[in-house]
């Protein structure tokens, strides 16, 4: 590993390491709880999706994120095309705050009372120098997405699950 793949690598650890202490603040904020889970079947899928647009070469950066500057970086399987800091994933998620979108399950795509928040991390890959190319580090990704009661509880069984409560909890008239 020469110097510039060892000190993204570095890098990449202390973004990984950012963007866990991120998912604890947000789910402290939202009176959520973070543990560890086997990825369930649902959540599977999704993250299908989101392997499958990065194959295809679907996937876009935000403009403040780098692929030589790794930091915490976030993807919503309801705005799938984008990878974005936490601005602008903020920008994002007040974009559909109150609207039919905010309460649309991203598995079934039921528009529901109650949606679920689920998030999980992926921490950041650093692809050495080789061949002329040089090093780059993929950011460690946070994957967000929204499920309605009946998918959650076919995605993780709720007796798996500590006690937490839905953070969108709208009524339709
Ligand atoms: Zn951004
Ligand atoms: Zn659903």
């Amino acid at each position: 590993m020469n110097a510039t793949t060892r000190a993204l690598a570095d890098q990449a650890r202390a973004a990984s390491r950012d963007a866990v202490n991120v998912l604890h603040a947000v789910a402290r904020s939202s009176g959520a709880t973070v543990h560890a889970a086997p990825v369930g079947p649902i959540t599977a899928a999704i993250l299908g999706r989101f392997a499958a647009l990065a194959f295809a070469g679907d996937l876009t950066l935000c403009e403040h994120l780098s692929f030589t500057a790794p930091r915490p970086a976030f993807w919503t399987a309801w705005s799938p095309k984008t990878i974005r800091c936490a601005h602008c994933c903020e920008a994002e998620a007040a974009r559909i705050r109150g609207t039919v979108e905010d309460r649309t399950c991203d598995r079934c795509h039921r528009v529901a009372d109650v949606v679920h928040a689920v998030a999980g991390q992926l921490p950041a890959v650093v692809v050495g120098a080789r061949a002329g190319r040089a090093p780059y580090a993929v950011p460690p990704v946070q994957v967000q997405f929204g499920l309605c009661s009946p998918c959650r509880a076919a995605d993780q069984p709720p007796a798996a699950l500590p006690e937490s409560r839905p953070t969108t909890t709208r009524r339709t008239a």
